[in-house]
């Protein structure tokens, strides 16, 4: 098959080459899947940079993000048949350990993650276990599918399984532009919240209030905190989903209502955060640790993005061979939505 195929970690984007390698060989209880499209994932990035922090063994097939439709089964399957339409999980979860058992595969210590522990999305095909993917429905396409999987299913744990996003409420997220900040903008929107969306420049807070942001905070204008509070009658947010680490983090706890709940993701914009820890107790505020969803959660708002209740944003699409392409894109920042491969 063809695929986009990495013989060493590289800051270049030549370190990607599209050429041809083995086809997958699907074993007992697992599916061969004919890959349609596949998202570009911060994660491809920083693993062909070598930044990931988990060795994957060379010549490799990245893509954590794919869907596609099941050409051949393996023995024992009896699940899934030839033209079924299936989202594979990025985490290949063992189901035999004592958060797997008990409904919280996403905490699963021993999961394989596709295309760092094995071959992923970025080629013509793909294999895996037959209990590792999610059905897609019918009328929803494979752009969208693959655009939003991630992004919705990742912001559907952080705020409606995790913190319990109620109607009605104040609900901050940071990181409005980027891929899980714009949906957790729909899906606090969808659970009826007052959605606040901050982010470091204007472009993007037009781009968020599109998708339904109530009140917008250009955070490299004015501090978090302050206009949190602003927009809230000085009471502060119920809610906080902060993706950024650093400064924003730190300013966000200071835009936290008494009782909020903070979900955080991320820390690209500092991992050492010095806070008064005083503001925690004295507002009663619980912080919760978020980032990888479910394969319940994934066929969740595939549903609902097939219901027209959420939308993908796709930045542009692009060929299998245009990978290296589609990472220069992704380091320059200067996009908003997923970029996709297409075959
Ligand atoms: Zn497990």
């Amino acid at each position: 098959m063809k695929a986009a195929v990495i013989h060493h970690y590289g800051e270049g984007f030549d370190t990607i080459k599209y050429e041809d390698v083995q086809t997958p060989v699907p074993g007992a209880g697992e599916l061969l899947i004919r890959v349609h499209a596949n998202a570009v994932n911060h994660c491809d990035t920083d693993l062909r940079k070598g930044l990931f922090g988990v060795a994957s063994e060379m010549p490799h097939v990245m893509g954590v993000d794919a869907v596609g439709e099941v050409v051949h089964v393996g023995e024992g399957v009896k699940e899934f048949q030839p033209g079924d339409r299936v989202a594979p999980h990025f985490m290949l979860t063992c189901g035999v350990c004592r958060d797997c058992l008990d409904g919280k595969e996403n905490l699963c210590a021993s999961a394989d993650v596709l295309g760092v522990t094995v071959w992923g999305g970025y080629g013509e095909y793909l294999k895996c276990g037959q209990n590792h993917v999610v059905r897609i429905p019918d009328n929803l396409n494979w752009v969208d599918a693959v655009a939003g999987q991630v992004p919705f299913a990742t912001a559907w744990e952080a705020l409606v399984e995790v913190s319990h996003i109620c109607a009605g409420e104040d609900v901050l997220v940071t990181a409005a532009g980027g891929g899980v900040g714009s949906a957790a903008v729909q899906i606090a929107k969808l659970a009826g919240a007052r959605v606040i969306a901050a982010a470091g420049d204007d472009g993007k807070l037009e781009r968020a209030r599109a998708l339904g942001a109530d009140e917008v905070i250009n955070y490299e204008k004015e501090h978090i905190g302050d206009a949190a509070r602003a927009l809230t009658a000085g009471r502060g947010v119920d809610l906080c989903l902060e993706m950024i680490g650093g400064r924003i983090l730190a300013e966000s706890v200071d835009g936290l209502a008494a009782g909020a709940r903070m979900a955080t993701i991320g820390a690209h914009g500092g991992e050492q955060v010095e806070l008064d820890f005083v503001e925690f107790f004295r507002k009663h505020i619980t912080v919760h640790g978020c980032g990888r969803s479910t394969k319940a959660q994934v066929a969740r708002v595939l549903d609902l993005m097939a219901e027209g209740k959420l939308t993908s944003v796709v930045h542009r699409t692009f060929g299998l061979d245009e990978a290296a392409s589609a990472h220069a894109l992704m380091e320059s920042r200067n996009f908003f939505g997923r970029m996709v491969l297409t075959r």
